[in-house]
């Protein structure tokens, strides 16, 4: 995979691996001895020199700096009471050129080494490991392989085929013609047919630069950091791909992945010592130093003078008008990354000149009502060595470029004239601090993404880590004037490596592309020695069947059963009403944080007010309440708590599948003493806001709006799955109104068609309808269970519930869903995008069903041993698999898929090739499959998201583990039949393909398609 920055990227891919219906996470935290505190700093231990050791208070760690004495390898070991082990390889990796090197490698170190010789062995891992993460990620100037566990033996068997993938690849030539890129006969066995280019890199980035934010967020780093590594694109140029050679590739390994440009990450409650020994004598020990002073990045030389640059992007079919479609981006390069109180301090002034309806930019930029709201560069960018302000908008008019170039100017000047507000720079402060307190069970990985860019460029890390102190600081900092005045001088006022970029919609964008594309197919065709293209024919038949054979997996550590041990326990929930609200109660270790959560049931609206409501979550908090207006709230909110979050939640039922829920999941939470704060903010809402401000909501709808489209493409085989089930069930239907992307064709229509006074109305009588005490249920996770605890929840409970008619007490609001026909029906979902989506979706049994645990296996077991292979491997998609949701669904999916037609063949074919492949399910592939269904159900949950499926889904922990040990029971010849019973090709289903190109290709006899295109189309 590629991120640009790696945070955006994992998302993404998490997204792809961890597909089913795993909702939390989170560590549980074990005694163990405290095993690494005899290390001492100035000793030596298996060939690494200690060199510090330090107490990280805030967080209760130990961190151990050593340095490999022969390599120079530097490590470091986070020792923390948590369980859930961290453990990563990095490399800096700083290109030249943008043939995509180090991502390529990165894909093709995994495509088998020394000790492992299989195909992605990292894929294969995921289903003989309990893992709670596992990932590989190039940013722009690193590549780094992380993984977590809580499962020491598990832990140690990754180690294992991770190191010798990074240190000890094949890197063999077919494995980059398959990951990098290939010229390929478009039909394999005739050397007449035309020429193509191929590749799994190839392709994805193709598809990474539809996305418009990610193309312009890319060339503003390449253009306002022109020289070295970030004037390229670390994750390759479809056009520049094809330059790259095995050669090249194989030297950018020996240069880059060697163990004096690398840095080893642990963290967690295993011991440290086996990790040295075993990186010494495997590894490290066998290798001389290699000075890496050409992989170092030296800071950006500064500018003399402001520079502008202006690009192309493709037309949104989706999105607002195109004369519309323009971004402009003002960036500033800020100080260098290893500085680490600067960044710091600059990561708490950009909220305060950006986030919220008290910052100076929302102020004059986004209240003006000129655009679509910031775009996604927007922000503090601390992320490579010299890092980056930057403040942009979307969905901007051409002739309002100067207009906003100058309000940017005058708002920098103003702030420099008059300061922050005191009650705003307490309110910013205060949320470092809760972030601080906030535990989440990702916590060793997450320090590690963003401990990793500063140690890339050898920063200070230990001190990074002390965060009370550069807090300490800050805070005596931001609260002097003159402090501030001077920052803004140095950064801003003096500041000329100043960027400012716009980008605006070209209607031949595609076609650009596609005429360099075609020119420089001919240019290497032409080319082309009668030897080369003998050679090329024979490697795709060569490349064919090598993906067709069958792997000898059994190289590659497994765990065993008996290694598997069930680490959850139910969690005491207590169950009480309060007034008429049903609340649950969790006494967990929340680490002096208080967690509040609520539903509110929604099943009451009609249809003319239903197709709002993920809009009326998106305005709720942001207007004048009883006591405030919406300015004072703001500040109030932030203060007190982490911010209010309401989410469109719509729950199948999980033995029912007549029934659903639909409402509005509500959640803030708080540092212990705020409680009565926090309830008495929820009061506010529950009083219902004041929507009578109109140029408000009419920008805040041009907002909502303008954001609904970007990260479609990124997450196109959600959406397209989304919309396929939509054709299935009621329950689908509604998700797809107000989730998918029939949502964001309505907005767009009733942004259109609405008065603002229609939406205010709107907006209005849903929270009339749904703000009520008697139409809340509530759960409270807490450390303290002090008297004042419930005497404060209980009071604002009784308060909601005053004067409310209605004395039933709501647990769960279930709709009945309507009977739907069953035809074959399928959606094109037409967008102007060089590769697709697709989805196959049929209907099966829901959660308790007995037949749904064997569903579940079977659909990993399709997913490794059918799609995985087909689809990834043999077709050049990106990823494909098959997932079942909680209601019983059976997905199908392919990812960023250059050949629909045939994928969609693939997912009709199913049964077929089950009855034809059923000696591949032995033991073993039973056993992994069952496996990575562990790696999910047994995932990490986090204090405050104990119990949660009760709360949210009526999901007891007895049912999840008796849902655990069918899981386990599983049989082979269940999946035959499950498989038979339920996915032959004549078995009702609905399918969507996203993307370009002819549907009619895609219709089979008795299906119904129809097309959605977007209103630019
Ligand atoms: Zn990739």
């Amino acid at each position: 995979m590629y991120a640009r920055f790696h945070n955006s990227g994992w998302t993404a891919l998490q997204k792809r691996l961890n597909l089913s219906n795993c909702r939390s996470y989170a560590s549980i935290l074990k005694k163990k001895e405290n095993l690494s505190n005899n290390l001492q700093p100035g000793k030596i231990y298996h060939g690494f020199v200690c060199t510090e050791v330090e107490p990280i208070k805030e967080y209760n760690m130990t961190a151990y700096l050593l340095t490999h004495e022969k390599t120079k390898t530097e490590y470091l070991h986070l020792e923390r009471d948590d369980s859930n082990n961290v453990f990563s390889v990095g490399f800096r990796t700083t290109p030249l050129d943008s043939m995509g090197t180090p991502h390529i490698l990165e894909h093709t170190v995994l495509c088998g080494s020394e000790k492992y010789p299989v195909r992605d062995p990292f894929f294969k891992m995921l289903n003989r490991s309990l893992a709670t993460f596992m990932n590989a990620m190039t940013g722009p100037d690193y590549t780094f392989y992380p993984f977590s566990s809580q499962n020491e033996i598990d832990y140690r068997n990754l180690q294992k085929v991770y190191l010798d993938a990074v240190f000890k690849p094949n890197l063999a030539r077919l494995d980059f013609l398959q990951e990098g890129w290939r010229l390929e006969h478009s039909k394999l066995e005739d050397k007449t047919s035309e020429m193509v280019f191929k590749g799994v890199v190839y392709n994805e980035m193709k598809g990474a630069f539809s996305e418009t934010s990610s193309l312009f967020g890319q060339k503003f780093i390449n253009t306002i950091l022109p020289k070295g590594t970030y004037g390229y694109v670390s994750g390759g140029d479809p056009l520049c791909i094809p330059d790259l050679t095995h050669e090249h590739l194989k030297n950018f390994h020996a240069t880059y992945y060697h163990p004096s440009n690398a840095r080893i990450y642990s963290y967690g409650n295993f011991p440290l010592e086996q990790n040295l020994k075993f990186l010494n004598e495997i590894y490290l020990s066998k290798y001389q130093y290699l000075d890496p002073a050409n992989s170092i990045v030296t800071p950006q030389e500064r500018w003399k003078m402001v520079q502008r640059a202006n690009i192309a992007c493709r037309v949104d079919q989706y999105g607002g008008p195109v004369e519309k479609q323009n971004q402009i981006a003002l960036g500033y390069v800020m100080s260098d990354i290893t500085e680490i109180y600067e960044t710091f301090m600059l990561s708490a002034l950009a909220e305060l000149m950006i986030i919220g309806p008290n910052s100076a930019f929302y102020k004059s930029l986004i209240e003006k009502n000129i655009s679509g709201g910031y775009n996604s560069l927007t922000g503090y960018e601390n992320q490579i060595r010299d890092t980056l302000f930057v403040v942009g908008l979307r969905d901007v008019e051409k002739s309002k470029f100067e207009t906003i170039e100058s309000i940017v100017n005058q708002t920098i000047d103003e702030i420099f004239t008059k300061g922050f507000e005191k009650n705003h720079i307490e309110s910013v402060l205060h949320g470092f601090e809760l972030a601080i307190k906030h535990q989440s069970p990702k916590f060793g990985l997450n320090l590690l993404f963003s401990l990793m860019p500063l140690w890339n460029h050898n920063g200070p890390i230990l001190n990074a880590l002390k965060v009370n102190t550069l807090l300490d600081k800050l805070k005596t900092n931001l609260m002097n004037p003159s402090y501030v005045k001077d920052v803004i001088e140095k950064y801003f006022l003096l500041n000329n490596h100043k960027l400012i970029m716009t980008m605006q919609p070209d209607p031949k964008f595609d076609d650009v592309f596609t005429e360099a594309e075609a020119k420089l197919l001919k240019t290497k065709v032409k080319n082309l020695t009668p030897e080369q293209k003998e050679q090329i024919f024979a490697d795709g038949i060569e490349l064919s069947q090598a993906q067709k054979e069958i792997q000898r997996l059994d190289v590659l550590p497994c765990l065993k059963i008996d290694e598997i041990t069930l680490n959850k326990t139910a969690p005491s929930l207590e169950h009480t009403i309060s007034g008429t609200i049903p609340l649950q109660l969790c006494k967990a270790n929340t680490n002096g944080v208080t967690y509040f959560k609520g539903v509110v049931g929604t099943d009451c609206l009609n249809e003319k007010l239903r197709p709002l409501l993920p809009f009326f979550n998106y305005v709720l908090d942001k207007f004048d309440t009883k006591s405030y207006n919406y300015r004072d709230f703001d500040k109030y909110v932030s203060k007190s708590t982490s911010g209010l979050s309401f989410v469109t939640h719509i729950a199948e039922h999980i033995d029912q599948q007549e029934q659903y829920e639909q409402g509005v999941l509500i959640s803030s939470h708080c540092l212990d003493e705020n409680l009565p704060k926090m309830l008495d903010i929820w009061t506010e809402i529950f009083s219902r806001p004041n929507f009578e401000n109109g140029d408000r909501m009419t920008m805040l709808l041009t907002n909502y709006c303008s954001a609904l489209t970007s990260g479609i493409i990124d997450s196109g085989h959600t959406y397209a799955m989304q919309a396929a089930r939509s054709l299935l069930s009621s329950v689908d239907e509604c998700k797809e109104s107000l989730l998918g992307i029939k949502h964001i064709v309505s907005m767009q229509e009733i942004q259109k068609t609405h008065k603002t006074e229609d939406i205010q109305d709107i907006v209005d009588l849903i929270g009339k309808n749904i703000l009520k005490g008697d139409n809340l249920r509530a759960a409270f996770h807490y450390s303290n269970a002090t008297e004042n605890l419930n005497k404060f929840i209980d009071k604002f409970c009784t308060n909601l519930c005053k004067g409310e008619t209605n004395k039933d007490v709501n647990r769960i609001n279930w709709t009945d869903t309507k009977p739907f026909q069953k035809e074959n029906r399928g959606i094109h979902i037409s967008m102007n995008i060089p590769v697709n989506f697709c989805a196959k979706v049929v209907p099966t049994v829901p959660y308790t069903d007995p037949d749904y645990p064997k569903l579940r296996v079977l659909s990993r077991f399709l997913t490794s041993k059918y799609l995985h292979p087909i689809v990834r491997e043999q077709n050049g998609a990106y990823g494909g698999g098959a997932m079942l949701t909680i209601d019983g669904v059976v997905n199908f999916y392919s990812y960023r898929d250059p050949n629909s037609r045939v994928t969609m063949d693939v997912f009709d074919e199913t049964a077929d090739w089950m009855s034809r492949n059923k000696d591949l399910i032995d033991e073993q592939n039973l056993f992994e499959a069952k496996l990575s269904i562990l790696q999910q159900m047994d995932q990490p949950v986090a204090e405050y998201m104990k119990g949660i499926e009760m709360f949210l889904y009526g999901l007891s922990y007895d049912i999840w583990q008796m849902q655990r040990e069918r899981v386990l029971a599983v049989q082979k010849e269940d999946l035959i039949e499950v498989c038979q019973k339920y996915l032959t090709a004549d078995k009702w289903a609905g399918k969507c393909v996203i993307g370009d190109g002819a549907s009619q290709q895609l219709i089979k006899d008795g299906e119904a398609w129809e097309t959605i295109s977007g209103p630019q189309d």
